[in-house]
């Protein structure tokens, strides 16, 4: 008997729901033609400062070490081919001695210590600091990846005496760097080639160091520090030639890593004189940067070491 009261009151409730969703007594859908805008909490069109700013490009390796898979980033241009073309000038380096600002005193001793120098890598390279240069432990604070473009590009920097604890008798305060830092031609360890700087012997084997004493007078001694050391192409006593491959740029330095660079010595192989009259004992830890940027000239104007 009641039933088809039931079924008309259900039939009322449904018709009602019916209106009131289109009506927007229930919040939704808008009512057609309605600006999204007037309801910002929910479109999210909008925030109080504008367009948001673009998020960061992650940096790469992120600083001094880097990890065995992590994605290389390129450098500007690609310098593994070749050096620059050959031309009139030089190519473009700060002058010997001039050292990144607040980095130390650079020595602005002339000598090129090794004129016959054969330019320690196969192919281009980027000698600066590997300090104060971008992603290095003093390097700018808006650079933190050693990959940056700056530290694979001219001009080169000399970065010998720059401050350090280390004994560098030739340096004013008697303490600095050692050597001079040069990059290889990308941001990749385990790939360039770092090759004999003359004739000579493998008189040591370092963990992180090799040393090459020229078999020629004054029996120069070359150091190079921070290649692959398990992946070298000598052992100590092997004799080699000017050019002959060494080992592998890379950033080995016992245990934790340096950056992906190759350090560069040449110390003296007899007492001697610097041309600004400084005494010049055994041993001497000597400014390699003159003898590297002549190297570098003779092996852009196509050179070779041997
Ligand atoms: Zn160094």
């Amino acid at each position: 008997m009641r039933a088809p009261l039931i079924i008309l009151i259900l039939i009322v409730i449904a018709v009602l729901a019916l209106v009131g969703y289109n009506s927007g007594w229930f919040g939704s859908p808008p009512p057609p033609g309605a600006n999204p805008s007037a309801t910002p909490a929910a479109s999210g069109a909008t925030t109080p400062s504008g367009p948001a700013a673009e998020p960061e490009e992650p940096v790469g390796d992120g600083g001094v070490e880097q990890l065995p898979d992590e994605a290389q980033p390129q450098p500007a241009a690609d310098p593994v081919k070749t050096p620059d073309a050959p031309s009139a000038g030089s190519f473009g380096h700060f002058p010997a001695g001039d050292l990144i600002p607040k980095s130390g005193s650079g020595y602005l001793d002339r000598t090129v210590w090794s004129p016959n120098l054969c330019f320690p890598f196969a192919e281009a390279a980027f000698a600066n600091s590997q300090v104060y240069g971008a992603g290095g432990g003093m390097g700018p604070k808006d650079k933190p990846s050693q990959c940056d473009s700056s530290n694979y590009s001219l001009p080169w920097r000399d970065n010998f005496c720059e401050s350090r604890g280390y004994a560098s008798p030739l340096c004013v305060s008697g303490k600095g760097h050692q050597g001079q830092d040069i990059r290889p031609a990308t941001c990749k360890k385990d790939l360039h080639w770092v090759v004999a700087a003359e004739d000579g012997i493998i008189t040591d084997v370092g963990t992180y160091t090799v040393t090459l004493t020229g078999a020629a007078a004054p029996h120069r001694v070359y150091r190079y520090l921070h290649m692959r050391m398990n992946q070298l192409a000598v052992k100590e006593g092997a004799q080699v030639k000017a050019g002959d491959n060494l080992g592998k740029a890379s950033n080995d330095f016992g245990g934790t890593p340096t950056t992906i660079h190759m350090h560069f010595e040449i110390r003296a192989g007899v007492a001697g004189t610097s041309t600004d009259g400084k005494a010049v004992k055994l041993h001497t830890f000597l400014p390699p940067y003159q003898s590297l940027v002549a190297a570098y000239d003779r092996k852009r104007s196509g050179q070779a070491c041997h």
